[in-house]
């Protein structure tokens, strides 16, 4: 299926409470000074999801006072869908989250959370560790809770210790509202995946740039004729279409002046037919007011955006970069410790500018120890990784090309 025939231009209107009924946009429901919601089974979900993989940050510890003031300003504007997991920011996100969460009702806030097959040694695990996070987030039932990461690695883990029966049960017994999960492998694997349950929804890659690049819409199309909905994760590519090279910039602004990136990005994600809410992986306040305000005044894309879109991939393909998104999945398996995601995201600044500055950050910023060079090329981060890169090979180009410019 073409992006194109994803999307139609439609207008919201203003004020009061209103649900449009697009030809595959339904259910949109806008209410004054609110972000605008979909009707998802019997609640109405926020087209804006809180990604809490990227809290922000005080030293090595999440900032509690930013993400207090964060937390309000989302339930403030009806962006109650917080997404969190076992791994992410290191283990603190769901600790984090249930302390925050706490002092709201709990009807008044939809919790997602995932079950970490990388840690799931038998049937028993998958219990005790669901336990353990409604600890940590301090509650009884998760409105939504997946099987997180099926890929290549995991899949047969997640078949061999029986989650999907486990975590059914946890279902029946009301401490599951909606039960789906997480995806990061191939169209073949997924075509399996699809048919092991009667799945409530599925979380996909979907922005403009990973629809052709890594083939999403193959992933996309594959849940789509199940009837499954998606909740959107990365929609920009872990912040890989905010900061946009000068070229990639000149585009969007040529077309359309007003738009940010981040905006622009999100509302491509948000137009995709049978979408539940697109997770943003907020890191400040200002970064959730800016994306609330994309939400409260939320217009679907129309087909001159969507070719401005596509034009902008093309123009981010042919500039060389590494399509990491910063998962960190890697780092979880290395055993040198190489910084993979930073040392990806500095080359891939420089790639765009070619500025010595970032081949200065790159040698004064990262330890000896996390550099390019220290792979051992052992393969076992290429293996975790979702975006499929050859890791090694990557590392040893990143390397030879530094070296070049140094010298030269
Ligand atoms: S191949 Fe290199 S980067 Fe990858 S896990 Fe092994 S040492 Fe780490
Ligand atoms: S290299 Fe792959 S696994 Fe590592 S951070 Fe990037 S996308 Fe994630």
């Amino acid at each position: 299926m073409k992006r194109r025939e994803f999307i139609l231009s439609s207008l919201l209107a203003a004020g009061g409470t209103m649900i449009l009924s697009g030809c595959n946009k339904k259910n949109i429901i806008k209410s004054e000074g609110e972000v605008v919601k979909r009707k998802f089974k019997d609640i109405n979900v926020p087209l804006l999801g809180f990604g809490c993989m990227r809290l922000p940050m005080d030293g090595k510890n999440i900032d509690m006072i930013e993400l207090e003031k964060m937390t309000e300003y989302a339930m403030m504007h009806g962006a109650n869908y917080f997404d969190t997991a076992y791994m992410y920011v290191d283990e603190m996100s769901e600790t984090a989250i249930g302390k925050v969460l706490k002092k709201y009702d709990r009807n008044s806030f939809i919790l997602a959370d995932k079950s970490p097959i990388y840690k799931m040694n038998s049937r028993e695990d998958v219990r005790k560790i669901f336990d353990e996070q409604r600890k940590k987030c301090q509650v009884d039932y998760f409105d939504f809770y997946m099987c997180h990461n099926i890929n290549l690695n995991t899949v047969d883990q997640y078949k061999n210790v029986k989650m999907v029966e486990e975590l059914d049960k946890l279902k029946q017994e009301g401490k599951i509202k909606y039960f789906g999960f997480s995806f990061h492998g191939t169209p073949e694997i997924l075509k399996d995946v699809v048919n092991d349950y009667d799945w409530d929804f599925a979380q996909l890659q979907v922005n403009y740039l990973d629809w052709d690049v890594v083939k999403a819409h193959e992933q996309y199309n594959i849940v789509q004729e199940k009837g499954i909905p998606v909740i959107v994760m990365e929609p920009l590519r872990g912040g890989g279409l905010v900061n946009l090279s000068e070229k990639a910039m000149a585009k969007l602004k040529e077309s359309y002046p007003k738009s940010t990136p981040a905006e622009f990005g999100l509302r491509w994600a948000a137009s995709q037919n049978n979408v539940i809410t697109v997770l943003s992986g907020m890191s400040n306040l200002q970064q959730m007011k800016d994306n609330i305000a994309t939400f409260e005044n939320f217009q679907l894309m129309n087909d001159d955006e969507i070719k401005t879109a596509d034009e902008i991939a093309k123009i981010i393909q042919s500039q060389g970069e590494i399509n990491c998104t910063a998962c960190k999945y890697c780092m979880e398996v290395c055993p040198k410790g190489i910084n993979i995601p930073a040392i990806f995201s500095l080359y891939n600044q420089y790639k765009v500018t070619k500025s010595a500055f970032h081949l200065k950050i790159y040698y004064e910023t990262l330890s000896e120890t996390e550099k390019a060079d220290k792979c051992i090329k052992c393969g076992l981060c290429t293996k975790n990784c979702p975006q499929n890169l050859q890791i090694p090979e990557l590392l040893a180009t990143v390397e030879k090309e530094y070296e070049k410019a140094k010298q030269g």
